[in-house]
């Protein structure tokens, strides 16, 4: 089913899927299959030439996971989809059909920390290069785009910070360039934001957080719009021009606004195999149903536990755009109507021993590395994952030593205020 004129509470819960064929089964299988048997040895050769689209081994596709990704390709109003591995396969998979040695991307300064050291680092050993620059200073954005540029990327809504992007500003920035805006739309979900409306041409997810929404599996995923034009000029040659690998083929002149999903698979997930599993596919499609109930009552959650907070005479400030006091409060109504997602940063009063206490005391908020699970999740960043990093670069990541992050989950909002209440009497104390 893949009629976009159904709502986002039936295709949550219907695109992509169908009865299986084989047993009438109305939960979709989990193909725990390597390979698929060809009919013949014309059949399968067809189907290595790419002449016919079909199953041949489960690197490159699988039922299961070809269920989520129609439907992941249906929630955000995209052509096409390809899952992976994680979510930062899903990024390096993203970059990959339109990189090369020496060319660039200009992206946020406001990225998960993972996405920072990904793209300040690692990419840097494929010749790749990132320029981050801040996305609400429009010039800059311009400014640091040159011939070498072939992508910018942002957060639609990005944590640390409490930051809501303008995605239809840089959205004209990028078709200005003849380049496209990669959206990491992980925070907000398609139920949230749907960027391709925002003018993005490609979105990236890491699907271990809401999409799955149960802290389960690790799993990403990359959707394409389909309506960037790759042959405009030679900057993306993998698109354009002849593939050696298929003889020549050329993605985007054979499959026209699929052609960038097909470069995915059998290009991408056929040499870089950053594969998504059956199993992981089968946990997601599962969170996907209920997506649109849970991320409602994350946002309502979120709201009343940050509104608590900010009265409170032991916190100093709660960095949430979901609140009035937010600089970014006035974006939420245009980038993404029904809320502003359900992470934020709280500076507690006494500072790094407070957050010690805090997070120590807490005891329905579990102290993890992980975000969007249905529990509430809190970190201390200064004490965990942004240990190595210097003062300086911990208050620029927004996860400096007087701050926690939280996660809020969709327990009662009651018993978190409550746990929040005790747990920050006794780090006062
Ligand atoms: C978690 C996360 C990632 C990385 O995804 P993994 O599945 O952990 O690889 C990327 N971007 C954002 C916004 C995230 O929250």
């Amino acid at each position: 089913m893949t009629d976009t004129t159904y709502g986002f509470d039936t295709l949550q819960i219907h695109a992509g899927a169908r009865p299986d064929p084989a047993t009438g089964a109305r939960q979709t299988p989990i193909y725990q299959t390597t390979a698929y048997v060809f009919r013949d040895a014309e059949h399968a050769a067809a189907l290595f030439n790419l002449q016919e689209v079909g199953f041949i081994y489960s690197r490159l596709t699988n039922p299961t996971v070809a269920v989520l990704q129609e439907r992941l390709a249906t929630l955000e109003g995209g052509v096409g989809a390809v899952c992976c591995s994680s979510g930062h396969a899903a990024q390096i998979m993203a970059l990959f059909p339109i990189m090369g040695p020496d060319k660039n991307i200009v992206a946020s300064t406001r990225l998960y920390g993972g996405t920072v050291t990904q793209f300040s680092q690692t990419i840097k050993r494929f010749g790749w290069e990132c320029k981050f620059v801040d996305f609400d200073d429009l010039d800059a954005v311009k400014a640091a785009i040159d011939a070498d540029t072939r992508a910018i990327f942002g957060e639609a809504i990005a944590n640390p910070g409490g930051y809501i992007m303008d995605v239809r500003a840089i959205a004209d920035i990028a078709d200005a360039a003849e380049i496209p805006l990669i959206i990491d739309n992980t925070s907000a979900t398609p139920f949230l934001c749907r960027p391709i409306e925002h003018g993005a041409t490609l979105v990236v997810h890491s699907t271990t957080k809401y999409l799955t929404g149960n802290g389960t599996v690790t799993g990403g995923a990359v959707i394409d719009s389909g309506k960037f034009d790759w042959s405009a000029n030679d900057k993306f040659p993998s698109l354009s021009q002849p593939e050696p690998a298929y003889h020549g083929l050329k993605f985007h002149e054979t499959f026209g606004n699929l052609a960038y999903t097909f470069h995915g698979i059998a290009v991408g997930l056929r040499d870089l195999g950053m594969t998504m599993n059956p199993q992981a596919a089968h946990y997601t499609l599962m969170g996907t149903e209920t997506l649109s109930l849970r991320m409602e009552r994350h946002v309502e959650n979120a709201v009343k536990i940050a509104k608590w907070l900010e009265q409170d005479d032991r916190i100093e400030k709660v960095t949430y755009a979901g609140l009035e006091s937010s600089p970014y409060f006035d974006r939420v109504a245009k980038v993404c109507p029904r809320g502003a997602g359900a992470l934020f940063t709280v500076a507690v009063r006494g500072g790094y021993d407070a957050c010690v206490k805090l997070v120590n005391a807490l005891e329905i908020f579990s102290h993890v590395a992980n975000l969007g699970d249905t529990r509430s999740l809190v970190i201390h960043s200064a004490s965990t994952t942004h240990r190595q990093l210097s003062a300086k670069q911990q208050e620029a990541a927004g996860a400096g030593p007087g701050v926690v992050r939280f996660s809020i989950g969709i327990e009662d909002a009651d018993d978190l205020i409550a746990d929040l209440d005790q747990a920050l009497s006794k780090a006062a104390s």
